[in-house]
């Protein structure tokens, strides 16, 4: 029993369900419960791992892309670089040091962490202490420096809340979160119909919608439309709209049921990039991908980069690089490898060039 489970009981028993969305919300944020508020998940000791902790291969690379992005902008000073969601800073930290390699572009840009967890940010802060680039903190992107900017979100966008919808014998309902007669947390639908959403689809058929996401991308979208720059969105999805959810819940490395232990697991659902596409073109930007992140860090030349790493490695090292190459860009079991399940995307300014990584 989590403390967040007893006041998401007691919020359903007095105001009624709850929508996905609001109970996604409070599970990750809550201001003192929430999951990603009160620890650090990442690692082989926490909850789960992503790309830029497997390896530095993964940030040096989208270092590279970030001073080519810059370029192809017009090389703009000031700039600024931000990233969505930081994690422990490992990804930053490993962007700022090859772009110092390139003194026209790490002397443009100062950088800035969107993050909403205190204790993420303390890691943060830790992380890139001995940094000389200029480094601000905020919690909402729309706080963040205004002006261009080359914006990154590795496995960020999952995070934000989702929205299900079940198809009924009377039509779409949104799925909500209520409590069943022994008090625990279950999945139900109101009789409430949903008049605008029309799509036909079997009984029992459920739609994810992402709205939070769309509507953030859009924002990111009218901005770098307006002040110039890019944005690279890395994470795990679909390319294409389908029906069907996707909602896990993670909690050390395993699958735990999304409503056992709120503030106790991650919940995410997959990207869907299409989606989020249409909400950046509707915003009059230019979509580049969705590519698969093997296809990504490939054109990057992820597989050069290993074999310098490996020329001045020991055996041992070595073979932890052919593994982290092989994690981060190999094909096939998506539960080891993240090449084919993971999808990289960038939004930008309409006038940027095809940009690396994303090349025909
Ligand atoms: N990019 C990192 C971490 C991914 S986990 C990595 O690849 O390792 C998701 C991150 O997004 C965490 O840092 C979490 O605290 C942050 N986060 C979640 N929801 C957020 C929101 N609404 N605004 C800003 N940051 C958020």
């Amino acid at each position: 029993m989590s403390a967040l489970r007893d006041e998401i009981a007691a919020i359903i028993a007095q105001d009624g369900p709850i929508t996905l969305e609001r109970y996604m919300s409070l599970a990750l944020s809550h201001p003192t419960l929430g999951y990603y508020m009160t620890r650090d998940p990442f690692g082989a000791g926490g909850d789960f791992i992503t790309a830029p902790e497997i390896s530095q291969m993964f940030g040096e690379l989208v270092g590279l892309w970030a001073q080519e992005a810059w370029r192809a902008a017009g090389a703009p000073a000031p700039a600024h670089l931000i990233e969505l969601g930081p994690g422990r800073g490992t990804l930053m930290s490993d962007v700022l040091r090859v772009a110092r390699i390139s003194p026209p572009f790490f002397d443009a840009i100062d950088a800035h962490l969107v993050e909403t967890s205190p204790v993420l940010e303390a890691v943060q802060r830790r992380t890139l202490a001995d940094v000389e680039t200029p480094i601000g903190w905020s919690a909402d992107i729309a706080l963040a420096p205004q002006g261009p900017a080359i914006i990154l979100a590795n496995e960020f966008f999952d995070a934000l809340p989702a929205r299900h919808f079940v198809k009924t014998a009377r039509g779409w309902s949104e799925r909500l979160v209520g409590l069943d007669d022994a008090g625990a947390l279950v999945f139900g639908v109101p009789d409430h119909v949903e008049q605008d959403l029309k799509i036909a689809a079997p009984e029992g058929s459920i739609i994810e919608v992402g709205a939070i996401a769309a509507r953030l991308m859009s924002e990111i979208a009218a901005r770098l439309v307006a002040q110039g720059g890019a944005l690279l969105v890395v994470d795990y999805g679909h390319t294409r709209t389908t029906l069907g959810e996707t909602l896990q819940a993670v909690a050390r490395h395993a699958y735990v049921d999304p409503l056992a232990e709120p503030g106790e697991a991650d919940l995410t659902t997959h990207l869907d990039f299409a989606a989020l596409a249409r909400a950046a073109t509707s915003a009059g930007a230019r979509v580049q991908g969705p590519v698969t992140q093997g296809a990504f860090l490939t054109q990057l030349g992820i597989a050069q980069r290993a074999e310098a790493l490996q020329r001045r490695a020991t055996p041992a090292q070595s073979a932890d690089i052919a593994l982290a190459l092989e994690r981060l860009a190999g094909a096939g079991d998506p539960t080891r490898n993240m090449g084919e399940l993971f999808k990289a995307m960038a939004v930008t300014h309409p006038a940027m060039p095809d940009l690396p990584g994303f090349y025909a």
